[in-house]
């Protein structure tokens, strides 16, 4: 079977991995004509790491991030509500949550993958759904498939070209997120923070030696820009009555670099996949970002799909059975993250979520992680 993925972002690289390992013939097509320096940094959760440990790339991430040992919801002094025991965040195996840079993440995956199968600078265009393949165009290129992959983001026009009326949800919330060259105290070192503060939030962590990734996210109305040259000043602004060192982060970064994103997530589709297109990470289940679960929910996808094609099951069963493997937990992440990014920014939410994360036991907790951090073992 002759597999096209199109999009070079987290899942579409993780797809392509899983399906060489699997012994597939795979194609990669990016649009970007290079690999850049894109993004802050992430979060890479236990579930995810399983996955990347599969794919033989699992140490190399770990030695390029850090490990986090805490991660807590803090008050706007750095003070949490509750601490978080540590076992409660790491999985059965004491897989712990990774925080990296995502250039090197991006990096590690599209240099594991042999060259000859990545095309960069191609964009993808349309679709057409022939009697045994999948004719793709590229504008100048074409290409026969038996089975594409829509990896290409919360934008997607792959799935444009398969279906119709899908679309994003907006929260009322920007993020803006950078790196910043610093180095925390010792007692930030291996913590993930994500403070709160009257309706907004500011998080961090340490990602290298002497590079912090963070994250603000404010309500704003949609499509605002910013003026280069007083960002930070309008960030520390809103972020003044915080500890000093959110304010010394946002001073050591560079503002031409910070970014500034919506926070969309997109409308639960009916369907993932239509004759011999499928789509999988943002293009199929985009998520709000406040479970840090929307790239390992990517990286699941590859897991599950290359897996379940594996089978040499008929391909709309193959199809049908990675869909229905898959929703609930992505039905779960989409729907939470929603709703706590909901209650962060609320007054009222605010105190609900810090009583039920002072009242729910750490037992229960713990639960509610191992059930996020599990994959299947066995196809
Ligand atoms: C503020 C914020 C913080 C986040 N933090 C975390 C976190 O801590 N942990 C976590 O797990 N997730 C996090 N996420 C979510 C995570 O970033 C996404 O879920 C993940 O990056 C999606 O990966 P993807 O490969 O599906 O899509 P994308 O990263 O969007 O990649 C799509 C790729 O397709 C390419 N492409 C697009 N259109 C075309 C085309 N027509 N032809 C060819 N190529 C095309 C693009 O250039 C891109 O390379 C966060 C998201 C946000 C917004």
């Amino acid at each position: 079977m002759k597999i096209t993925i199109i999009g070079g972002g987290i899942a579409g690289l993780t797809t392509a991995l899983a399906l060489k390992k699997l012994g597939f013939e795979c194609e990669l097509f990016e649009r970007a004509k290079q690999l850049n320096e894109v993004g802050a940094g992430i979060w890479i959760q236990p579930n995810a790491i399983k996955v990347l440990d599969w794919l033989g790339v699992g140490n190399l991430v770990r030695e390029s991030g850090t490990l986090l040992n805490q991660v807590d919801i803090t008050n706007a002094q750095l003070i949490p509500f509750k601490k978080t025991k540590q076992e409660v965040i790491q999985d059965e195996r004491g897989n712990k949550i990774v925080a990296i840079h995502r250039a090197t993440l991006q990096k590690i995956l599209f240099e594991a993958i042999p060259e000859e199968n990545i095309h960069l600078g191609y964009e993808f265009k349309s679709l057409e759904q022939k009697e045994h393949q999948v004719k793709i165009s590229f504008g100048e290129r074409e290409v026969l498939s038996d089975l594409v992959i829509g990896a290409d983001g919360i934008n997607s026009k792959v799935r444009e070209s398969i279906f119709s009326n899908t679309s994003k949800r907006f929260s009322g919330q920007t993020c803006w997120r950078g790196i910043s060259e610093i180095r925390l105290p010792d007692e930030f070192q291996n913590a993930g923070i994500e403070s709160w503060g009257k309706k907004v939030r500011f998080g961090f962590s340490q990602v290298t030696e002497n590079q912090v990734y963070w994250f603000a996210v404010i309500k704003a109305s949609q499509n605002g820009t910013d003026n280069v040259n007083t960002l930070k000043t309008d960030l520390k602004n809103r972020f003044s009555d915080f500890n000093p060192w959110v304010l010394n982060i946002i001073e050591n970064t560079k503002a031409e670099k910070i970014i500034r994103s919506d926070i969309s997530d997109l409308k639960r589709l009916d369907k993932w996949h239509k004759d011999k297109v499928v789509l999988v990470g943002d293009a199929a289940h985009a998520t709000t970002p406040s479970m840090g679960q929307g790239a390992g929910q990517g990286i699941e996808d590859a897991y599950y799909l290359a897996n379940i094609l594996a089978k040499r099951n008929p391909l709309e069963q193959a199809l049908n059975l990675f869909e229905s493997n898959r929703r609930e937990k992505v039905d779960y992440v989409v729907n939470n993250s929603w709703r706590f990014g909901q209650m962060a920014h609320s007054d009222f939410g605010q105190i609900v979520m810090k009583t039920i994360m002072k009242l729910t036991p750490d037992k229960v907790m713990k639960q509610q992680m191992n059930k996020l951090y599990s994959i299947q073992e066995k196809f």
